[in-house]
């Protein structure tokens, strides 16, 4: 029997448990999955680090394996949901994959492109747009990175308050 469709809240805790496992690995604890009528068809998480690829963040790896999954690159069935707002390069992917729909966590003031630095999931200049859902579980998935970028400073003296920065 089918289960249930996930709501957007329980998709990120899939997308939280990602973002864990990439700790186990030294990496940016970000984390995705990509859902098809609700129901899960990959879930991935950033290994930058662990394969020293720059472009293995966890919204590529997801979309590579749903794209296997489903059979083919155009995933308008999707909906990513991923816990950090993507960057540009994540987002120009899936613009390019045509995803039908974003849902992501925690804003990124840093790198984000799905409304913080760039709006690429609504340029009507780009020949795809797709609607998104910020700030779903926003408070556990940044407290994952500003934790994680704090174990990384640490010992210090006064931490930063802004949060987190980049790692590199
Ligand atoms: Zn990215």
């Amino acid at each position: 029997m089918p289960s249930d469709p996930l709501t957007d809240a329980a998709a990120m805790a899939l997308a939280l448990a990602q973002a864990r496992d990439a700790l186990g690995h030294g990496d940016v604890p970000v984390g995705a999955v990509a859902l098809v009528d609700g129901r899960p068809v990959a879930a991935r998480h950033n290994e930058r680090e662990l394969i020293g690829d720059p472009t293995a963040h966890a919204e590529i790896l997801t979309l590579r394996d749903a794209a296997h999954a489903l059979g083919g690159w155009r995933l308008s069935a999707v909906t990513l949901v991923v816990t950090l707002e993507p960057c540009a390069m994540c987002a120009g992917a899936l613009v390019a994959a045509r995803v039908g729909r974003l849902v992501f966590g925690t804003f990124d003031p840093r790198g984000g492109a799905c409304g913080t630095l760039y709006n690429l999931c609504g340029d009507p200049r780009l020949n795809h747009e797709l609607p998104v859902t910020a700030g779903v579980r926003a408070e556990e998935c940044a407290a994952l990175l500003t934790s994680f970028f704090a174990g990384k400073r640490a010992p210090s003296p006064a931490p930063d308050p802004a949060g987190r920065g980049r790692s590199d």
